[in-house]
């Protein structure tokens, strides 16, 4: 079956998708960031959802409906929020991709599309971030049997280039 992967900028939330990969925080409540975009086009309903989950640990992945988003899943998963490196941060950033990805399989979801995990405000440098969630996604996809597309969604210019480069270097 054919699997793609693609990169896309702009607002995550305007996506007509399956699921949409929310770069939550432990409470899963809301935040800033996408995860405040998120649950703004969502909705109230959204929050009644993630009130009932009872919070994430870094890199788990819980998902709800999508509500009054576009999409019909939302995927939230916690990032690491960056040290040093040297802080298991690089497992738990693989971890939030793999969990979004296990779990979009689990409800038999065909398109994924992803944040940028702990590239704002959790400060992961972004080449770094970038070669987890391509490399985790690209091993992974072809195991996948109800995943087709993933979209790599990016706001900033300064991403864009960043994922740009890294579908290069790993011949996407
Ligand atoms: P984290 O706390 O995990 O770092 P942020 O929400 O601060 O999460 O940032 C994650 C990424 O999401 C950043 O690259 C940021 O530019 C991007 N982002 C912010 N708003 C949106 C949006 N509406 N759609 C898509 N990406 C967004």
């Amino acid at each position: 079956m054919d699997k793609k992967m693609r990169i896309w900028q702009g607002d995550i939330t305007t996506l007509k998708v399956d699921a949409i990969v929310n770069a939550a925080n432990k409470s899963l409540l809301g935040g800033g960031g996408v995860d405040g975009a998120i649950h703004k086009a969502a909705g109230p309903e959204l929050l009644q959802a993630t009130k009932k989950l009872g919070g994430a640990e870094t890199g788990e992945a819980k998902i709800t409906k999508g509500y009054k988003l576009p999409a019909h899943f939302v995927i939230h998963t916690v990032g690491p929020v960056y040290k040093d490196g040297k802080s298991g941060e690089a497992q738990l950033l693989e971890d939030c991709y793999k969990n979004a990805l296990v779990l979009a399989e689990k409800h038999h979801l065909e398109t994924v599309a992803f944040s940028a995990i702990s590239t704002g405000v959790y400060g992961y440098p972004l080449t770094e971030a970038t070669k987890i969630a391509v490399s985790t996604i690209k091993n992974r996809l072809l195991d996948m049997k109800s995943i087709k597309e993933v979209i790599f969604v990016v706001f900033d210019d300064s991403l864009k280039e960043v994922y740009e480069k890294t579908f290069e270097h790993l011949g996407i």
